[in-house]
């Protein structure tokens, strides 16, 4: 877990938005390698473990237990990350330097590839279907109850299947910034608060409406000769 998205992570409970305090155990560089995230509303405390953040409810308090398992299956398609991470890039409108970008599920693979195509953008790997190391501009978090970053404050999203049931999507969209791109399956559902850009055989790319509803509000609620 890179130190520089600690401050857009958030607790994954049921209550007001809040940040998370973190206690390192082990830094390399700039990553956490081991430590807890303390939320000081609730009290949870997330591991950190071999750099991957765990959120997942049952995971929450097991102190000491030791890093978070996976699927340890190798990933040895390289060619196919490269063309993965070429099209998150695209979809997701990639130009511009800085923040980060979540990649759920079956897009996890993709994430150092596209680190290393972008500008000094973070991905932030989100229940990687296969093991993917933390580390070297990728952040991996697992979550079975949300997605743990604060509302309006990724620059975008892609989707897997897995992650594209309503709920899933609704809690994406909350987590990427107002004009942010959410890619997903071209068959999942899309909200309301998602505008549709464009779709092909195998995705949708929707934009955050969120920003231009409440401008529209707030000059609807200005006096008429203000
Ligand atoms: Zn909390």
């Amino acid at each position: 877990m890179h130190v520089d998205l600690l401050e857009f992570l958030s607790c994954v409970r049921p209550h007001e938005p809040s940040w998370l305090v973190a206690s390192v155990d082990l830094i390399e560089e700039r990553d956490i390698v081991s430590g807890r995230l303390g939320c000081p509303t609730c009290g949870t405390e997330y591991l950190i473990g071999d750099g991957v953040a765990d959120f997942r409810i049952d995971a929450a308090h097991r102190m000491g237990s030791g890093p978070p398992g996976f699927h340890d299956a190798t990933n040895a398609n390289p060619q196919g990350n490269s063309d993965l991470a070429l099209r998150a890039a695209a979809l997701l409108d990639l130009t511009t330097p800085g923040g980060f970008v979540l990649l759920a599920g079956s897009w996890s693979v993709a994430g150092f590839e596209l680190v290393a195509l972008l500008d000094g953008v973070h991905a932030l790997v989100l229940n990687p279907a296969t093991h993917v190391a933390s580390g070297y501009g990728v952040s991996v978090v697992l979550s079975s109850n949300g997605v743990p970053v604060r509302e309006g404050t990724s620059r975008g999203a892609a989707l897997d299947a897995m992650h594209s049931t309503p709920e899933w999507i609704a809690r994406t969209a909350a987590a990427v910034r107002a004009h942010g791109r959410i890619v997903a399956p071209a068959d999942a559902q899309i909200p309301p608060e998602l505008s549709l850009l464009a779709r092909d055989s195998r995705n949708w790319v929707a934009e955050t409406t969120r920003a231009t509803a409440s401008i529209v509000q707030i000059a609807r609620g200005r006096p008429a000769n203000a």
